[in-house]
């Protein structure tokens, strides 16, 4: 993205440590009645009613994210996003965020303070939060580190292991759009960095640029199915793509399950971008990753509840123990799935 050259910059080291926390975070209210104390001390102070459910991930520069696409703003709420998709995966309410970061002097205060609007704006969106976290400079790069906490329902946390043959498996929201999201800004960067006069026209893009840069966690869906009194047997969220989360309530629920190809909900703009990159759009929704949708198992009593909904689409169901998890293609072959995933490394 281009950088504003008549932006002030602050160096970070003439603020000190104490000096940088306190700018970051005071904004940072709490209002949730489990929040005794947030930022200042030692710890915070947490009170819960019931089982607490905590997560973290950590966002490294060149590993996780390019800055040459992805505004600093975005970057603090896609790092809290990650964060909070893993605790709605467990059926749970996301309530208390810590943030820690480690910062090169490369950045100067207003780069750090673009990443804090966008962390803010987060935990306003999600109504978390912000407790604590630490500070500390880097040799090189950025990087995010994000634990967040929740609370489970009184039915308790629901994890990946809970899916008996014949549940219904069930997606929110469509796939396979952050992954092209990705594939359009890498070009357009390329473009732009053998022409730097190129004013990228992302128009077109626009749904899956989003996807990309702006994920947010389904919070709404968690809520959803609390109203619906729809009670999931297993549930995860869609971090690396749908076949390897299929395989991970699979081989943790000891169940096989049957994909199949022609319910997998698809964006016609994700469909229409997947031709023009000549790319097979069933193979990037099965791998493509960073969706953040959640991918759960309900007993098949409950389908009436959740049929008809926008929101959620029945895309197979799970099978015995011992059937391999595989897809049931538009031509009715039955393949394995592969655990392609997002790999890190
Ligand atoms: P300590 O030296 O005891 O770890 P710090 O000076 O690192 O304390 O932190 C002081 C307070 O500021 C603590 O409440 C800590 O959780 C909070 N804090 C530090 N860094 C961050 C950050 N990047 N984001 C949010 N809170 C932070
Ligand atoms: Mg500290």
């Amino acid at each position: 993205m281009l950088e504003n050259k008549e932006a002030p910059k602050t160096p970070l080291d003439s603020l000190g440590e104490f000096a940088l926390i306190d700018h970051l975070t005071k904004s940072a209210t709490t209002a949730l009645a489990s929040t005794v104390l947030g930022i200042g001390d030692d710890a915070a102070v947490l009170k819960h009613k019931g089982e607490t459910v905590v997560s973290t991930d950590m966002l490294i520069e060149g590993v996780h994210f390019d800055l040459a696409y992805m505004p600093l703003k975005h970057l603090g709420y896609k790092a809290m996003v990650v964060n909070l998709s893993d605790i709605y995966a467990m059926n749970a309410q996301a309530t208390q965020v810590l943030v820690s970061l480690a910062v090169s002097n490369r950045f100067p205060l207003e780069a750090v303070e673009e990443l804090y609007a966008g962390i803010h704006l987060a935990c306003k969106t999600y109504g978390v939060d912000l407790v604590g976290g630490d500070t500390t400079s880097s040799q090189q790069g950025l990087q995010l580190s994000v634990t967040a906490l929740g609370i489970a329902p009184k039915t308790g946390a629901v994890l990946r292991s809970g899916a008996s043959e014949k549940d219904l498996l069930v997606v929110s929201g469509d796939l396979g759009g952050a992954y092209m999201g990705l594939q359009v800004l890498a070009r357009e960067n390329e473009v732009f960095k053998a022409n730097p006069q190129h004013q990228p026209d992302l128009e077109p893009y626009s749904y899956l640029v989003e996807r990309q840069l702006k994920p947010e966690a389904r919070k709404d869906v968690v809520q959803l199915l609390h109203d619906l009194k729809v009670q999931p047997t297993s549930m995860i969220d869609i971090s690396d793509g749908l076949s390897s989360e299929v395989m991970h309530l699979c081989k943790q629920s000891g169940v096989g399950c049957r994909v199949y190809e022609n319910k997998i909900p698809l964006d016609p703009q994700f469909i229409s971008v997947c031709e023009e990159f000549n790319l097979d759009s069933t193979t990037i929704a099965l791998s493509g990753g960073e969706d953040y949708e959640l991918l759960f198992t309900i007993k098949q009593t409950d389908f009436d509840k959740i049929k008809g909904n926008p929101n959620l689409t029945v895309i197979g169901h799970m099978t015995a123990k011992g059937d391999a998890p595989s897809l049931i293609t538009r031509a009715e072959e039955v393949i394995p799935l592969k655990a392609q995933g997002w790999k890190a490394f």
